[in-house]
């Protein structure tokens, strides 16, 4: 999103400079993997050559959903996943006036600030009651939903995409909406989230469902095949944490523990409490911990919200033990590793508020709000019994 806004040069969202491959004895292969042989350890290229293998690590990442709606094929409908996909939403958005985006998560709303930025009028078409309310809980919801209309986006909560409709020329000229009602747009984002990316390993006899199945040391069903990433999913339960989980941090923690095996020292994939972060236009966003959209019946929770609506935070804990069990900051920058250390050690709700001002990481200057959420939980919840609140408060 952010070359496209023209923040950044696509060189600059390269990993490494071009030397480091070759420096690092890495040869990179620029193919198209379509046929894994695992009896022989062989990979088929489209170019038609063959790489044999020692040892494969499959991480292939996701592909955008597209659910069969008439039309998602029509020069102007764009996904938005690849280098690629950034090309042709450059090419399609210098002919938009208006464009349309399906699907509220955390992908279309990047697209929806792309293109503002064009000063292209966006119309956003999300299926929930509330935005992103597979994640968020409902206060976040409202939050980002009055973010995002601040920002002029016109924001359709409990709107589908029914069809999408073209010109005499195969370009997409409007989408029907199920209440039938058509908007016309020369643009059509989907952004109905993204699922494994394995096609090409079906018949391949390794064990694939919704992703690519491997154990907690992220083997596949065949022997010297693991995957990473994206493409994974988990045949495994790990506490507070979902068994596909496509963003960057798991996928990085998961080729770390990859390469600590291949190279003999077997160990497990162990990540820990979960966390993330986005952006959803000015407003950052932090969660540490779990969060769930609905409080679980042995769950209780505080809610603290600025009244300017860009800043929040939400805190859960156990009812009964008072375990502190996950946090999600709108506007206020967090340290994960004090979190990811509170979080591993167990400690109660009463400690973290305690010490919620050593966890803030706001630049310099930055209004602090830890005394406001601290008295304001404390009038919500006095049982809690926030040992010091006064020392805190007068820290
Ligand atoms: C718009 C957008 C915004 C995002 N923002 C965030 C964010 O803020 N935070 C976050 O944590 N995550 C974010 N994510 C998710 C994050 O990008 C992914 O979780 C991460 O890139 C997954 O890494 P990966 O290595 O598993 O797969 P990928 O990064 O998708 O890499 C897969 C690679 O495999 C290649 N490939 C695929 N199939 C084949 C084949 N058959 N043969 C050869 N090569 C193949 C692909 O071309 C690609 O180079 C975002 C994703 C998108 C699309």
């Amino acid at each position: 999103m952010y070359v496209y806004m023209g923040h950044m040069a696509y060189e600059n969202t390269k990993p490494y400079e071009d030397f480091f491959w070759k420096k690092n004895k890495i040869d990179l292969v620029f193919d198209h993997v379509e046929k894994v042989e695992t009896g022989v350890k062989s990979l088929h290229l489209k170019s038609g050559n063959r790489i044999d293998f020692d040892t494969l690590i499959i991480a292939t990442g996701s592909r955008s959903n597209k659910f069969g709606w008439p039309g998602q094929d029509l020069q102007g409908v764009h996904c938005l996943y690849s280098y690629n996909d950034l090309l042709l939403i450059e090419g399609d958005t210098k002919r938009t006036n208006h464009a349309v985006i399906v699907g509220g998560g955390l992908i279309g709303i990047e697209l929806a600030e792309m293109l503002l930025s064009r000063n292209i009028k966006v119309t956003f078409l999300v299926r929930e009651a509330d935005f992103w309310n597979n994640v968020l809980p409902l206060e976040e919801a409202n939050l980002i939903s009055r973010h995002v209309r601040s920002h002029h986006v016109d924001l359709r909560l409990l709107h589908e995409l029914q069809a999408i409709q073209a010109d005499e020329g195969g370009c997409v000229k409007s989408i029907v909406t199920h209440s039938g009602e058509v908007i016309e747009c020369q643009f059509v984002g989907l952004t109905v989230g993204v699922s494994p990316n394995i096609e090409f390993l079906k018949n391949s006899g390794i064990e694939i469902k919704k992703g690519v199945l491997v154990n907690e040391y992220l083997q596949t069903s065949v022997r010297d095949i693991f995957a990473i990433g994206d493409c994974v999913e988990r045949t495994y339960d790990l506490p507070g944490r979902r068994t596909i989980e496509q963003v960057w941090y798991t996928g990085r923690m998961m080729g770390e523990v990859v390469a600590q095996t291949i190279c003999g020292e077997m160990t497990k994939y162990e990540p820990g409490p979960w966390f993330n972060s986005a952006k959803f236009f000015n407003i950052e966003y932090q969660t540490y911990g779990n969060v769930w959209p609905t409080l679980n019946p042995e769950e209780e929770d505080f809610y603290w919200e600025h009244p300017s609506g860009l800043k929040a935070m939400h805190i859960v804990w156990n009812k009964s033990s008072l375990q502190f069990l996950g946090i999600n900051t709108f506007g206020i920058r967090l340290r994960h590793e004090c979190f990811d250390r509170w979080l591993r050690e167990k400690r109660d709700v009463t400690f973290v508020m305690e010490n919620l001002r050593e966890a803030n990481f706001d630049p310099e200057f930055f209004t602090r709000h830890e005394d406001e959420i601290v008295k304001s939980m404390v009038l919500k919840f006095p049982f809690l019994n926030l040992q010091h609140p006064h020392k805190l408060l007068q820290k």
